[in-house]
């Protein structure tokens, strides 16, 4: 079903907030809470008007949201890392993740302390932290600002993508 397609909500201010689905997404456009930002070629029909399907929408009114934790995953990891080791920089589709402080020296499963590593350098850090093997992050591993499942879906919605440059 179109109407069950994902929509990305953005915030009066253009940041991403929330996903709903078309259904909802057209409920709001009607109900004047949100404009549509992206919008597809096709249309969906209701007994009296057809509208383009909504893609990206946009509260017309800011909303103040607490950011929320965000599960960590492999996929998010990689996502945020731009798929590149953060040792060596090398981008590789077949990437590791590497605890920054290793987790037999007490290293967390967290956004902060895990990171996108070649096989490589992953290998070559093995047990040790950072500062012990001389190996320096490109990036400091933090967390992203919205969910990891937006981030997830958007790998298939080209049309997201702008919107989740600051992710
Ligand atoms: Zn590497």
């Amino acid at each position: 079903m179109i109407t069950q397609n994902p929509v990305l909500v953005l915030n009066q201010n253009y940041q991403p907030l929330n996903i709903c689905n078309v259904k909802r997404a057209l409920a709001l456009i009607l109900l004047e809470k949100a404009e549509s930002t992206v919008h597809s070629k096709e249309f969906i029909k209701s007994p009296s008007k057809s509208f383009n399907i909504p893609i990206v929408i946009r509260l017309m009114s800011y909303i103040h949201k607490p950011i929320h934790p965000k599960k960590i995953s492999r996929q998010g990891v990689l996502f945020r890392d731009k798929n590149t080791c953060q040792y060596c920089g090398i981008s590789s589709e077949s990437l590791t993740l590497d605890h920054v402080i290793p987790k037999s020296r007490g290293g967390k499963h967290t956004w902060e302390n895990v990171v996108a590593a070649c096989i490589k350098c992953n290998h070559k850090k093995a047990g040790y932290t950072p500062q012990e093997a001389k190996m320096k992050l490109i990036n400091k591993a933090k967390k992203p600002n919205i969910n990891s499942n937006y981030i997830l879906q958007s790998k298939n919605i080209k049309e997201w993508k702008p919107f989740l440059v600051s992710v």
